[in-house]
């Protein structure tokens, strides 16, 4: 990753131009960076061009059919996508189905680890004055936990059990004691991430260096898991999922795995689980996510563990490849 000076980018027709004032910085990104294997289901990152999804702006220019709807001058976070805004995916929020979608980090679509991005006027949200660009910046990882809790479907009796407490683990915490669940157990092999969970909603930690997290986690929580999250996406990872949750309970994966995985089906199977994946999110959600911060019925601020400036960027996001105590890291620009 370097630094370089490109051009400024130019409106389309219905899109915005943001100053952007901040971008977390994404595990994503970091995956994407180091593995360009298309058999993998996941999309190549393409050589020189700018990463950065989840961020929150200042618009500075206005493509002249989005004229009624926004001005410069307004805060905005925005999808990292532009889809045509007119077929049925696009027209229920989620673009990412669009057969025309162009996705960040592409170079029809730079990202935002720049002073400047391009946006879509219909991919768009705007930002109450109460809420920061650092909250907004946190809108589309809080999107990917709720998109994954939903898939859940939380009962308030629930026995939760979050395996990895990074970003997305974390969210899906704070969604977890949002909708009531009764235990949130957070596991983690670094004890001072799954400790960051505590201000979110988890209601215990396990410390998964010293094995045994099935019984640490029924311990804690009164007896095993129905509902496991599986936000860690390691070989392996879903198998222990499987392994940990109760009978009849709800998988939901989250974690992204990069390489070929092999597990043992029958022990799902015997439990009748049923196990889902998460990937996005859908436009409502961001408006959601949006109105609750603007609200101040959620509070993500303590999922970020560090502030850094562009210059620091590239070391950074190095950095966060190797084990760290970091959870959410935000670029922000002046
Ligand atoms: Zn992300
Ligand atoms: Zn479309």
């Amino acid at each position: 990753m370097t630094i370089e000076d490109i051009p400024d980018p130019e409106p389309g027709p219905t899109d915005l131009i943001l100053r952007v004032g901040a971008c977390g910085i994404c595990g994503t990104d970091l995956h994407m960076s180091e593995n360009s294997n298309p058999n993998l289901g996941w999309r190549v990152l393409p050589p020189d061009c700018v990463m950065g999804h989840e961020f929150a702006g200042e618009v500075v220019e206005v493509g002249r059919e989005a004229q009624t709807l926004w001005h410069v001058g307004d805060r905005v976070t925005a999808l990292p996508w532009i889809g045509c805004g007119d077929c049925p995916a696009c027209r229920v929020g989620r673009g990412y189905r669009c057969a025309r979608v162009i996705s960040r980090a592409s170079h029809a679509l730079p990202g935002a680890y720049a002073d400047y991005c391009r946006v879509g006027g219909g991919e768009s949200i705007r930002l109450p004055d109460t809420v920061s660009f650092r909250e907004g910046a946190l809108v589309e990882p809080l999107a990917v936990g709720l998109n994954a809790v939903r898939r859940a479907r939380l009962q308030p009796a629930d026995r939760v059990l979050i395996v990895g407490a990074g970003p997305v683990g974390l969210t899906i915490a704070m969604w977890c004691r949002f909708f009531g669940a009764q235990h949130i157990v957070v596991s983690d092999l670094v004890q001072a991430r799954a400790e960051m969970s505590r201000a979110l909603g988890a209601t215990a930690i396990v410390d998964a260096s010293q094995g045994n997290v099935a019984e640490q986690a029924a311990d804690a929580a009164g007896g095993p898991p129905g509902v496991v999250f599986d936000c860690v996406g390691v070989p392996g990872s879903l198998q222990l999922a499987i392994n940990y949750s109760a009978p009849d309970g709800r998988i939901v994966v989250v974690g992204l795995c990069m390489a070929g995985d092999h597990l043992f089906p029958t022990k799902a199977l015997v439990k009748e689980l049923d196990i889902s994946f998460a990937f996005v999110y859908r436009q409502e959600d961001f408006t959601t996510v949006v109105h609750l911060l603007g609200k101040s019925r959620i509070d993500a601020a303590p999922m970020i563990s560090d502030f850094i400036e562009m210059a620091d960027l590239p070391m950074e996001f190095e950095a966060l490849k190797q084990p760290n105590r970091q959870i959410k890291v935000m670029l922000e620009l002046p």
